[in-house]
């Protein structure tokens, strides 16, 4: 029986073989990444993965040696931990890096929720699913982000395990907070928050949608996703392990014969 994680599932939607590929192909590290998982860190405290996946030893300090290993230094680091101290005043009352896992009759799905609990949302204590987001920019990241299954699926598996387990539908909130690596200590940093209520016809369309992922044996090439975004600026991280992506990245172009245009 296969299982799914929605960080891989997500691929599915801009192509079926990069979803295929984020199952067993490296991916690259980016410093994002890395930057994320510092801020995890030092919103909940570090976990295994954080220094497994940084090849970083376990006994390690962690208010020094990961931020070095992470390749974030003074005064970047600083600017974090008043942030992180700010970004800790919305969780209240739960637990933090929660394991969730749902066997249905098909496939599995699993998943590591942030956090489950209290949340300051809006002002009000809200009982919520809620995962952290570190972003260099949230007006572009967030603002315009089209409310769709792609764009939101981990607002939708999450409350999914969770309701199949328990059968309580919890919403799911985002807290965003702004990567600003000249925070001062008496400065806060911007926090955007966004919630979804989740519906039982969205968990149909889930459970319909990784029936699909799980039947699907061709994991077709979609070459218009190698390569998107403003100024072709995203590049599928799994491009080194296809050779489609290799065969867009390399095409041969013949320059027509040129106007002088002054
Ligand atoms: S490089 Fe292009 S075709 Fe290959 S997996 Fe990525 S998006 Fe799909």
């Amino acid at each position: 029986m296969n299982t799914y994680r929605q960080s891989e599932l997500v691929n599915y939607f801009d192509c079926p073989r990069k979803f295929k590929l984020s199952l067993t192909a490296d991916r690259k590290k980016s410093k994002l990444m890395a930057e994320g998982h510092l801020f995890e860190g030092l919103v909940f405290g570090f976990k295994y993965n954080h220094f497994h996946e940084f090849d970083i030893p376990l006994d390690s300090d962690i208010d020094t040696l990961p931020a070095k290993k992470f390749g974030i230094q003074e005064p970047s680091l600083l600017a974090y931990k008043i942030a992180a101290k700010h970004a800790k005043t919305f969780f209240l009352e739960g637990d933090s890096y929660v394991k969730l896992r749902y066997e249905g009759p098909n496939w599995c799905l699993q998943g590591e929720a942030d956090f489950i609990g209290d949340v300051m949302y809006r002002g009000n204590q809200v009982r919520c699913i809620a995962d952290l987001k570190f972003t260099g920019d949230i007006v572009k990241n967030w603002h315009d982000k089209e409310a769709n299954f792609k764009s939101f699926i981990q607002s939708i598996v999450y409350p999914f395990i969770h309701y199949k387990n328990t059968g309580e539908i919890l919403p799911f909130v985002y807290v965003i907070v702004d990567n600003d690596k000249s925070l001062l200590p008496n400065e806060t940093p911007y926090v955007k928050q966004m919630r979804h209520v989740p519906t039982l016809k969205e968990f149909e369309l889930l459970e319909a949608f990784i029936d699909t992922v799980d039947s699907d044996f061709e994991f077709k090439h979609n070459p218009n996703s190698c390569v998107t975004g403003p100024y072709w600026n995203y590049e599928c991280p799994y491009m080194r392990s296809c050779e489609i992506g290799r065969q867009f990245k390399e095409i041969a172009v013949e320059i027509p014969e040129l106007e002088l245009a002054l």
